[in-house]
């Protein structure tokens, strides 16, 4: 059964020590010059190699140039990353057979965005039917999003296009293409995600709010109204009675519901769950407006909102139903928190390496009714008072911009 022992508040020294070094992004000055043609402004900032980019922003709306860094990792890193093909292909520069990648027939109205990193890279707009069984563009959607460089191997002269980002490879660029430009981008589909275009949204970067003050945004958010749109997210991080009030205090979520993710519907019950064995961990599903809160900031408030360095537990909660887990329900979402983890890992935010799992959303079990808003109903509970509102205050004292007026009152 569980075990509900009050703690002392060292825990939440651990939690209140993480934060906002999410901004000192990693860089790495030994990152191969690309010697690309496209991407103008490429700079080194200290030992962090820049770039300037165009992404999209929570509006689905394509903006920019803007500053970023590079995106570096090791092989090994990469290796744990993707599949086998993506690294194939993306990091030792392979080539998919003609005819049998996967977005090469696709028709869909969209965007294309690197299997590396995220990055916005072609639009359906300029695809069109080449007939060299390679998915096949006419421009960029962005000519700062793809880099070109001289490819000397096999005896002849090409030019391979990467992503300017995280330098992933992506296929060549020849000069037998349609008009206006003449051009044929010649693509690998492992090299590629898509995402129709009435989901533009999801993709939004967090750069993206640069450019337009993200840090007046979530001042403005307290009194923006709510768009009616709704995007989920599903995280595990210990007690759900803690992360649930955590989450509830964020402005822009419109509902937080407890329950159990990772195992089988048959055993998604809190008897069960306890028992530690059914694969299931107590996991809360946030309902937000993303026109007012991105992904990526709630991932913010997730690493905040509890210990992602300690494994199958969260303080004196011990088993696998305790995980600190992020279940993505799509890529964008495994990407934008693979990406966090490594920045939080760059910036060295936590003393222990971040052990928190990327496990697909296969689905989400409602808790029991009693579960539902627990800390809300039932604030003088000793474990609430000593557990779940310290770790919603680490959560307010980190991102003041970002919490509801009037609410939860330590
Ligand atoms: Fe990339």
């Amino acid at each position: 059964m569980k075990l509900r022992v009050a703690l002392t508040l060292c825990s939440i020294v651990a939690v209140a020590g993480l934060g906002y070094a999410l901004a000192q992004m990693r860089g790495n000055s030994s990152q191969e010059s690309i010697g690309d043609k496209t991407a103008k402004s490429d700079t080194s900032k200290g030992d962090k190699s820049m770039l300037h980019v165009k992404v999209f922003n929570k509006k689905g709306e394509l903006v920019g140039p803007i500053e970023t860094e590079k995106l570096v990792l090791t092989d090994a890193q990469w290796h744990k990353r993707r599949t086998d093909e993506q690294f194939e292909i993306l990091r030792s520069k392979d080539t998919e057979r003609p005819f049998c990648g996967t977005l090469l027939d696709n028709k869909e109205a969209g965007v294309y965005t690197c299997a590396g990193c995220g990055l916005p890279l072609f639009s359906s707009d300029s695809k069109f039917h080449s007939g060299t069984g390679w998915p096949s563009f006419f421009q960029p959607i962005a000519k700062e999003n793809v880099s070109e460089r001289a490819d000397h191997s096999y005896g002849t002269t090409r030019t391979e296009i990467n992503c300017a980002r995280c330098d992933g490879h992506l296929g060549h660029v020849f000069d037998d293409g349609p008009k206006p430009t003449g051009l044929r981008f010649c693509l690998n589909s492992a090299s590629l995600n898509f995402t129709p275009s009435d989901k533009l949204a999801t993709l939004a970067d967090p750069i993206a709010e640069q450019g337009a003050g993200s840090r007046a945004q979530g001042a403005a958010g307290k009194t923006s109204a709510d768009s009616g749109e709704r995007a989920t997210a599903v995280f595990a991080g210990g007690c759900f009675w803690c992360t649930e009030a955590a989450f509830e205090q964020v402005e822009g979520v419109v509902g937080v519901t407890s329950g159990y993710s990772g195992g089988k519907k048959e055993t998604a019950n809190y008897e069960r769950v306890c028992d530690g064995d059914t694969g299931h961990a107590e996991v809360i599903r946030v309902t937000y407006d993303p026109k007012r809160l991105t992904y990526d900031q709630l991932l913010d408030v997730f690493f905040d909102a509890h210990d992602p360095t300690q494994l199958n537990h969260q303080g004196n909660d011990y088993g696998t139903q305790y995980r600190s887990a992020i279940f993505y329900a799509d890529d964008n979402q495994r990407i934008a928190a693979e990406v966090k983890i490594q920045r939080l890992t760059d910036a060295k935010v936590f003393d222990e390496p971040i052990v928190t799992k990327l496990e697909k959303l296969i689905a989400f079990y409602p808790a029991e009714d009693y579960h539902q808003g627990y800390a809300r109903n039932n604030p003088n509970q000793p474990y609430i008072a000593t557990h779940a509102v310290p770790a919603a205050c680490a959560v307010r004292a980190k991102h003041p911009n970002l919490v509801k007026q009037g609410a939860l009152t330590p």
